[in-house]
């Protein structure tokens, strides 16, 4: 029997993906439209048998993948990637309706992450390993390049779509078997993704996918679980801490993609209305809602009355709105506990002394969340607001003026975090001295950052561990192994 597709969206089930067929869970959960209020759609709720099921599984998928040639893999996700990209429209218009993004947003994330999937498509016919003939006396030696296992990862709901293509493209091209569990508000994109990947004659058991609403049982479960080998999760540093910690006893491989506090460094010789517009980008896309946004701005004096003026009222021109209407520049946060959370920080900003200039009244509110209008913190005094050691993961930038570029440095290292960075300077060499001095996973010299598949991914400190992206993002989903062969009398 054929069904109609799930919101207009091919191959879409509001189910689980259990050894390559879409299967029924004993409960389902509702999930919502942040921009309405309204249900958008119930998935199956998977729980701890679910997980022991895709486990299994990918384990019995492994061999079979990973002894797949480089080239047939490629073929099954290049054919995913052009499913994918024929469903870019209707699974963007899915993306924007459970998180709330605006609808061109969405188009983009969605090609981006066609894009990434393409990429780590050839990539796994690029796998080449190393003979060493004659190493030692009477020794040859190979080094090769093995799938690490099976992969448990686990996504968030900010970048729904290009988060699982960063993390299940690279496993699948390096020969590993996947178990995806998405987050809980943003179920329906990894959905679609993985209906493509299905479509396109992905084996039985290679990517499993499990939709819960209890993602503390099921994530514990899963990278607990004795048969998965590697975790890769994106998301908060707090849950990210507790990972590591679950993966520490089996000495587990683990990658992780945490939260980001992003310093911006505007230098005085800056060209202003370039530093103004690339700074809105890089803090109010997505609602604020990105792991690299620009969060505190740094000033140099001799500029920061004219910058402050100019981002204000850059600022105070975002259109918070519908998302599926053109023009929108803000959708609504994701939940209302993140429209608390934002408030909660801003008061607690002006009480240390830092000034609202614009913003911050909660706008739209309904049964979901609600929108936040997008907000300018300015610290004037010498001491920076203790709270901006937080992340704040919403449409809210703080602005602090620095003398020296010294002073400039050392206010943006101030932190426990490094994940990105921005420089904005009036020559590129001036910016990139200082981008050299910034510690940081990706710094952005006189520009927001872009998404490139070549260009390694990641964060110092409790930004996370390891990198995705690049060939360095497919290198973590490997075990490296030395064999050496002694030549006979
Ligand atoms: P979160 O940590 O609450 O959720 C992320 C994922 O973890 C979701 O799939 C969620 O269901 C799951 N999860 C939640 N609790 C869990 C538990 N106890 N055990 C196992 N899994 C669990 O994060 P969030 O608040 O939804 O996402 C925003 C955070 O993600 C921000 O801090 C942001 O900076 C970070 N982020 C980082 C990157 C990056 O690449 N570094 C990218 C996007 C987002």
């Amino acid at each position: 029997m054929t069904r109609e597709p799930l919101l207009g969206v091919p191959g879409l089930r509001p189910e689980l993906l259990l050894d390559g067929a879409w299967r029924a869970a004993a409960a389902t959960f509702a999930v919502g439209n942040p921009a309405t209020g309204e249900r958008i759609a119930d998935v199956a709720d998977a729980g701890l048998a679910e997980v022991d099921l895709a486990v299994a599984a990918a384990a019995a998928a492994l061999p079979g993948w990973a002894a797949t040639p480089g080239w047939q893999r490629y073929r099954v996700l290049a054919d995913g990637a052009r499913l994918l990209a024929e469903r870019v429209e209707a699974i963007a218009r899915v993306m924007s309706l459970e998180t709330g993004k605006p609808i061109a947003e969405s188009v983009g994330e969605m090609r981006n992450t066609v894009r990434f999937l393409e990429w780590y498509s050839h990539e796994a016919a690029r796998l080449p390993g190393e003979y060493w003939p004659g190493v030692a006396p009477g020794r040859d030696a190979y080094v090769v390049k093995e799938p690490v296992g099976v992969v448990a990862a686990i996504t968030p709901w900010n970048f729904p779509g290009f988060m699982v293509a960063c993390k299940v493209g690279a496993a699948l091209a390096a020969g590993c078997a996947v178990v995806l569990k998405p987050a809980e508000q943003t179920p329906l994109t990894a959905l679609a993704i993985a209906a493509a990947l299905h479509d396109a004659g992905l084996p039985a058991g290679v990517l499993g996918v499990l939709t819960t609403s209890d993602p503390a049982t099921v994530g514990t479960a899963l990278v607990t679980h004795p048969d998965v080998a590697c975790v890769t999760f994106t998301g908060s540093t707090a849950v990210g801490e507790r990972l590591l910690a679950l993966a520490a006893p089996a000495i587990k491989r683990v990658l992780l993609e945490l939260g980001g506090n992003a310093p911006v460094v505007v230098l005085d010789d800056a060209v202003l209305d370039d530093a103004v517009a690339q700074v809105v980008r890089a803090r109010y896309l997505n609602a604020g809602q990105a792991c690299v946004a620009a969060n505190r701005v740094y000033v140099q004096r001799g500029i920061a009355e004219a910058f402050t003026e100019r981002f204000v009222a850059a600022v105070r021109a975002l259109r918070p709105g519908d998302p599926f209407e053109a023009g929108t520049d803000l959708g609504p946060l994701i939940e209302l506990a993140a429209v608390e959370r934002l408030e909660r920080q801003v008061a607690t900003a002006t009480e240390q002394g830092a000034r609202l200039a614009t913003g911050g009244a909660r706008l739209g509110e309904n049964a979901v969340s609600a929108w936040l209008e997008p907000a300018v913190l300015v610290a004037e005094g010498r001491a920076q607001p203790a709270v901006l050691a937080e992340e704040f993961f919403g449409p809210v930038a703080s602005v602090v003026v620095f003398d020296t570029e010294d002073e400039g440095v050392a206010l943006a290292n101030d932190t426990r975090y490094g994940l990105a960075a921005y420089v904005f300077a009036g020559t590129a060499d001036r910016g990139l001295a200082v981008a050299r001095r910034i510690r940081s996973g990706s710094v952005g010299v006189n520009g927001a950052l872009v998404s490139e598949p070549a260009l390694p991914f990641g964060g110092m400190g409790e930004s996370g561990l390891g990198r995705e992206r690049g060939r360095a993002g497919i290198e973590e989903f490997l075990e490296t192994k030395t064999i050496q062969v002694a030549a006979r009398g």
